[in-house]
């Protein structure tokens, strides 16, 4: 009988501060980082998200409310590593539908650089 279920207490991500995760603005992309702060708006290096003046606070960037912000988790933690491993093999994690995106997408334009040729003659 195996209680391992029992034990998820080993998962690296229970071990970060919520208060040092980033947050992403999914209007623009803008990521509002703690170890930063936003310099323009006079936010403070160390300032939580969750410190943020929910009224006051706009996204730098398009002025989206926090409510646009979402949690993308601490920088720390090796995301890098996982970050470059995504570039590397980018296509395999694709979704179907995003292969298929990427592939016509790739044969329009070489179609069009092909007419583009064609028609300097
Ligand atoms: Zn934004």
């Amino acid at each position: 009988m195996a209680t391992e279920d029992e034990a998820p207490a080993s998962k690296e991500s229970e071990t970060t501060d919520p208060r040092t995760h980033r947050f992403e603005c999914r209007s623009c992309g803008y990521v509002y980082d703690p170890n930063e702060g936003v310099k323009k708006l006079g936010i403070a290096v160390g300032t939580a998200f969750e410190d943020l003046d929910p009224i006051g606070f706009r996204c730098p960037v398009c002025r989206s409310r926090v409510g646009a912000f979402t949690d993308i988790g601490p920088r720390s933690k090796a995301s890098g590593f996982e970050e470059n491993l995504n570039f590397g093999l980018g296509v395999n994690r694709l979704t179907p539908g995003q292969k298929n995106v990427l592939i016509f997408g790739g044969l329009a334009l070489g179609f069009a650089f092909f007419l583009s040729l064609y028609s300097l003659r």
